[in-house]
């Protein structure tokens, strides 16, 4: 696959293929044999019990699917394509254990996008924990008066020079596995003036005094997934926490106040780079939701016939399929542009995780169409993807910031 990239000194023959290699149909197998085989049977109870599904996360541990490692690996592919690839098969197995057990990469990207490699090196195998005694880390942006509108942002950090501490103060909300997690990473305004362009990130180590979790979120859907408020009372942390360190930090600050454009566009092509492993997530879903509906279809039979065999159910499934692999390669393809450095000129990240956000949301309400009664009891699980589908029009940017995004980049135009 490597010739897809194509460029100077690329060979002569075929530039472009969606054929996967080894490698990608490996790996793909073995996440996939893990949410078949461990995910999916244990999907009902961690939805009804609406707790972190710790032995399931243990179980991928072990294996070191849950691992540094592991996540590395799926990273390295020069076609970007095995991140969302492990993602759909581990989101078809289930949302609420897999968003379990990848929530932590929310804070790994990013300590790994803004951290110096000495900050990669120690934080982020704290993240994970150890594959005997797995951990969890949260990534903790929005606020209650800060969701889509990120600027808003309160939390506070202010620089205490003699104990070269950072003392940071406010109230986090809905942090995935806020609370529970070993390492806290927080985005926190160290100059309020300057909206988002005032932005730090620094990771709360385990244990900080002050970093305590608020209330837990009982949730529509995704509920094996921890969501909490995150309290930080004079939360002290030492200096060499602000990821990027303060000399970045400063030198950022200066531009922003001689009123030079700061890497404002650089942190928005990170943002745009993490939403195809979202799309993909969605996607999984989608694909779960389809698959089971159409099984159902062939077997359920109604006036002498399948009920596969009327068009109005058959025309459903052809279109379910026809949306998610149309999704899918709108995912593929900006996992593979953010991969090999190329510039989302018409927010194609974000067309990704919109299109599949909304195709999953989509095919799992047809899904609980096509089974009737069963389709709306917990006794089948389409209605659990539903309710899981539906996050994915609203976290990582909603549906209509995704359309925001795209309609400025497409015309330039500063959209409201
Ligand atoms: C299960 C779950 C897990 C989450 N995990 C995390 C996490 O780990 N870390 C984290 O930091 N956050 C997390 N979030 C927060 C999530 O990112 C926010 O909920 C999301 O950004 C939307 O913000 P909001 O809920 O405040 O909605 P609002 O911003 O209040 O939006 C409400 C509605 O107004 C619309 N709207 C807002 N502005 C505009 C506009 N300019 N134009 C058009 N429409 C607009 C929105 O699209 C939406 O329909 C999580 C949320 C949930 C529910």
């Amino acid at each position: 696959m490597d010739e897809v990239a194509g460029g100077e000194g690329a060979p002569e023959g075929p530039v472009f293929t969606l054929e996967l290699n080894q490698d990608q149909k490996d790996i793909r197998e073995w996440v996939h044999g893990f949410a078949e085989g461990v995910v999916r049977p244990a999907a009902s109870e961690w939805d009804e019990r609406e707790e972190t599904p710790w032995p399931v996360i243990q179980e991928a541990a072990k294996i070191g699917l849950y691992s540094f490692e592991a996540l590395g690996q799926f990273f390295a592919d020069p076609t970007g394509l095995t991140l969302p690839i492990a993602n759909e098969e581990l989101f078809w197995g289930d949302a609420g254990i897999g968003m379990a057990i990848m929530g932590t990469s929310l804070a790994v990207a990013a300590i790994f996008g803004q951290g110096t490699g000495e900050q990669i090196g120690e934080w982020i195998p704290q993240c994970f924990g150890t594959a005997e005694e797995p951990k969890v880390a949260a990534f903790c942006a929005s606020e209650p008066d800060a969701g889509s509108d990120v600027s808003a942002i309160r939390t506070t950090a202010k620089y205490d020079e003699a104990a070269d501490e950072w003392v940071i103060n406010g109230q986090k909300a809905w942090a995935t596995n806020g609370g529970i997690a070993d390492v806290h990473v927080v985005i926190a305004s160290v100059d309020r003036e300057l909206g988002s362009r005032g932005h730090a990130a620094f990771v709360i180590p385990p244990g900080t005094r002050g970093c305590e979790q608020g209330a837990k979120v009982k949730k529509h859907g995704l509920r094996a997934s921890h969501t909490a408020d995150v309290h930080l009372d004079d939360c002290r942390v030492p200096g060499a926490c602000l990821l990027g360190g303060k000399e970045k930090l400063d030198e950022r600050l200066a531009r922003v106040r001689e009123g030079k454009r700061a890497k404002s566009q650089a942190a928005m092509q990170t943002f745009e780079a993490s939403r195809p492993t979202v799309g993909a997530q969605a996607v999984g879903i989608a694909r779960a939701a389809y698959e089971y509906a159409l099984e159902y279809a062939k077997e359920r039979s109604q006036f002498g016939r399948p009920i596969v065999e009327n068009q109005a159910i058959a025309f459903t499934l052809a279109d379910m399929k026809l949306e998610i692999d149309a999704a899918r390669l709108l995912v593929w393809r900006a996992a593979w542009m953010g991969r090999t450095g190329q510039k989302f000129e018409n927010a194609e990240g974000s067309m990704s995780k919109l299109k599949a956000g909304e195709v999953a949301v989509w095919s799992t309400e047809r899904a609980i169409q096509i089974l009737g009664g069963n389709g709306y009891t917990r006794e089948f699980p389409v209605e659990r993807m539903h309710r899981d589908a539906k996050i994915y029009t609203i976290f990582e940017g909603t549906s209509e910031i995704q359309r925001l995004v795209i309609s400025r980049a497409i015309s330039g135009i500063h959209v409201k």
